[in-house]
């Protein structure tokens, strides 16, 4: 469904990626992990085209990402993507921060906009929390209605951009649960996270990146148990 070959991106005269090769196929469940500044983010920023490639192909879903494209709303529909920092809109209550995407974007219609709204909030188990502000919600909550509201679009990809790493320690379970149950239920899903243990119980393959390249990819019992690089088994042995 993702399919990135040769892939390299610049910040002026600083490149960010390096020949970056990698495919995840529909359903599968990929960890993106490796140091601060490695190119994480930016690479899946790339994918919904939050930020733009120079060279190499990208292609989301049947679309190919380029300069002259005028569909990316098109491939934004089909990826969701979830923050660190949560990133709801503040002004709205939690159920109309699920409801503005299906309709401004989709068109959906309101009551249908809001009864999918409140099955995601159910799903996410905050049902309860709908008419509340973002400003009233635990971080663990916080998070959860973004990913209700990203499922609202019922997208055929899901980017997580380190979703627990600005939560208090007691919330990064709740947050973690929702994810493996979306994992269970086979959504396709891209998680940048440096959570090894739901690497481990939920990924068909871990990423480790260095310096914008893929050093080295796995299955999680390959990859923690035998890793093939030097870079790798220092990284892992500073965060295991
Ligand atoms: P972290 O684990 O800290 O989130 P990361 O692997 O996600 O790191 P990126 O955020 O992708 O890393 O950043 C990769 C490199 O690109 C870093 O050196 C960063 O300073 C640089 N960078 C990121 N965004 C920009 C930007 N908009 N302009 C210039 N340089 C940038
Ligand atoms: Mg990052």
């Amino acid at each position: 469904i993702i399919d990135v070959r040769n892939v390299s991106k610049w910040y002026g005269a600083f490149r960010v990626l390096t020949d970056v090769n990698l495919t995840v196929e529909r359903g599968e469940r990929i960890v993106i992990c490796g140091p601060s500044g490695s190119g994480k983010s930016t690479l899946i920023r790339c994918f919904n085209r939050l930020e733009a490639h120079q060279q190499g192909d990208i292609v989301v879903n049947g679309i190919t990402l380029h300069d002259k494209m005028r569909n990316v709303g098109e491939v934004r529909k089909n990826v969701g993507m979830v923050f660190q920092h949560f990133n709801l809109f503040p002004h709205m209550t939690v159920l109309m921060n699920c409801m503005v995407g299906p309709m401004w974007i989709k068109g959906v219609p309101e009551a249908e906009a809001r009864r999918t709204a409140l099955q995601f909030l159910e799903r996410v188990r905050i049902p309860e929390q709908a008419n509340k502000y973002p400003v009233q919600l635990s971080g663990g909550q916080q998070q959860r209605v973004a990913i209700a509201r990203s499922l609202c679009m019922q997208p055929a990809v899901m980017l997580f951009d380190e979703p627990t790493s600005a939560l208090d320690p007691e919330m990064v379970s709740e947050v973690l649960e929702t994810m493996t149950g979306l994992a269970r239920e086979g959504m396709t899903m891209v998680c940048v996270t440096h959570e090894m243990a739901f690497a481990r119980a939920v990924a068909d393959r871990v990423i480790f990146m260095n310096a914008g390249q893929v050093v080295e990819q796995g299955k999680p019992d390959e990859f923690f148990g035998n890793p093939q690089h030097e870079r790798t088994r220092l990284f892992l042995s500073q965060i295991l």
